[in-house]
């Protein structure tokens, strides 16, 4: 099948008619479709539809607004099971874990449709009578919206939702390996009837699309999510002409085992941040810093749970699915390699799954003995890889912990409540979480890094979403 970029509420192919192909990557031989190979002609073409229909779209009232956003939902529940099967297809998660993802997608959603109500400016007490001070938050313009593939519609979604509530047009833009679950929702899009030129999408490149959204004149704010090189450039392309710009980046996230922690909580909690959605999280568990007191038991317990999972095809069963394309399996095999010339104990994976040929399958894998100094505890491997380090005690974990570029999630086990909150003070980390996995959002908080993580500028999800899409006007009003 061969489908189309959506602008100005019309399915068109890319200027330049070309396309390229995206594939299942559990099964190399299933084309998911042929995609717009979209320029900079598509994106000045939506970005020209998004300014035409910014302003009307911004005087509906915000309840109209957010009533589109409700029907939006109800219309990506309706097609829930389809859409789930369609992020396995393409993005290789499993399908438990694509159903929680559009879940997800459709919550953001609600949530956005009746949040926009509420949110407004403040009014102040001025310095003589008769008068009011007040602020206003009005929608910043024209958005481009340029997202990683490892989410393909929640991130999305959580970008576009509040985008369009507060009264902005958006230019969206996929990761090229990931298109269909977002051409899907604007299939929605167009059914629920959002006016033509709100909502655009544009398939391409990031060389190509996402290079000319960030410098198009048109475009007065974009919000990026990917890794920490690409969004170096993106932040510094769009700064240059002053847009607003936020970028969410990569991590180095790290799980906290302390001897007071109940061992299975621990087991169940980096296993699931380790090696759920395949390690391919923003906020994956990549490193556990575990006391010495339970090290041994902790790796035994981690070691046996890892050898339990079953790697295989998304759609059909399999626990953990394959990497999303072939550079990031690469990536991890490359990673196993530095890990073990740097001194790092294999026990257990490290290499391709025999049984599964057809796809980037890569082994649940878990060294051993890491010294926090060592590459693989410092730089972001996405992909299902754990180092386990030992530590004495609380002082030297949050040293360990924090002493990485990144600072996105970050997670403690423990029963010893003094612990628990010192470390949520000594976190260097724009999420903290208490007998959690550092996986694992919720729509109404803010959500984002600090560090190499993130530009931080602004904050995504609940209302710090809002405010990255609202400016801020100030009004003086003698009466
Ligand atoms: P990537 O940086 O390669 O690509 C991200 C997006 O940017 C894609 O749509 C890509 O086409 C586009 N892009 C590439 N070059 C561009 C350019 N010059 N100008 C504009 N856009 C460009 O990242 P990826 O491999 O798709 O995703 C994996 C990374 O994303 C990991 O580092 C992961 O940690 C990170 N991530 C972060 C978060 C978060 O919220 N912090 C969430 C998910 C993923």
């Amino acid at each position: 099948m061969a489908y189309e970029n959506y602008i100005d509420g019309e399915w068109v192919a890319a200027e330049s008619g070309e396309t390229a192909t995206v594939r299942n990557p559990a099964d190399l031989d299933d084309v998911v479709g042929e995609f717009p190979a979209s320029g900079e002609a598509d994106v000045d073409a939506a970005v020209a539809a998004a300014s035409a229909a910014q302003s009307e779209w911004a005087a509906t009232p915000a309840p109209e607004r957010g009533a589109l956003l409700r029907e939006l939902a109800d219309e990506l529940e309706a097609r829930e099971d389809e859409l789930a099967e369609t992020l396995t297809r393409e993005e290789g998660k499993v399908l438990g874990e694509a159903a929680g993802e559009v879940g997800h997608a459709i919550d953001s959603l609600r949530y956005y449709s009746e949040a926009i109500r509420d949110f407004g400016g403040d009014v102040k007490n001025a310095s003589a009578r008769d008068k009011r001070l007040f602020t206003r938050r009005e929608p910043v313009g024209v958005v481009g919206l340029i997202a990683a593939w490892n989410y393909p519609i929640a991130i999305p979604v959580w970008k576009l939702g509040p985008a369009l509530a507060a009264g902005n047009a958006a230019v969206f833009k996929p990761a090229s390996a990931t298109p269909n679950v977002m051409r899907k929702v604007f299939e929605c899009i167009d059914a629920v009837g959002f006016p033509d030129g709100v909502a655009n999408y544009v398939v391409g490149s990031g060389s190509e699309v996402g290079s000319a959204l960030t410098s198009h004149p048109g475009v007065n704010a974009v919000s990026f999510t990917g890794s920490t090189a690409t969004g170096r450039r993106v932040y510094e392309s769009a700064c240059e002409d002053q847009k607003r710009v936020q970028t969410e980046m990569g991590g180095k996230n790290p799980t906290i085992v302390s001897d007071s922690a109940d061992l299975e909580d621990a087991l169940d909690i980096v296993q699931g941040g380790a090696f759920g959605v395949t390690g391919q999280a923003c906020t994956a568990t990549s490193r556990a810093i575990v006391y010495e007191d339970v090290y041994d038991e902790f790796l035994e317990g981690i070691v046996a749970r890892t050898e339990s999972i079953e790697v295989g095809p998304g759609l059909k069963g399999g626990e953990m699915g394959p990497q999303a394309n072939e550079s990031e399996l690469e990536g991890t095999l490359d990673y196993v390699d530095v890990a073990k010339e740097d001194g790092a104990t294999l026990e257990t994976g490290g290499g391709r799954p025999e049984a599964e040929t057809d796809g980037y399958f890569v082994e649940p894998t878990v060294f051993s003995d890491v010294d926090p100094e060592m590459r693989i505890a410092q730089e972001e491997v996405f992909g299902p890889l754990l180092a386990v380090i030992p530590v004495s005690g609380f002082e030297e974990a949050v040293e360990v912990a924090n002493g990485v570029d990144y600072g996105l999630a970050a997670s403690i086990v423990t029963q010893d409540h003094s612990e628990a909150n010192r470390f949520v003070d000594e976190s260097e980390s724009g999420l903290v979480k208490i007998n959690e996995g550092t996986t694992g959002t919720e729509v109404n908080v803010p959500f984002g890094g600090i560090k190499d993580s993130s530009s931080n500028t602004f904050r995504e999800q609940g209302d710090a979403g809002l405010r990255f899409y609202t400016r801020l006007k100030t009004v003086y009003d003698s009466y």
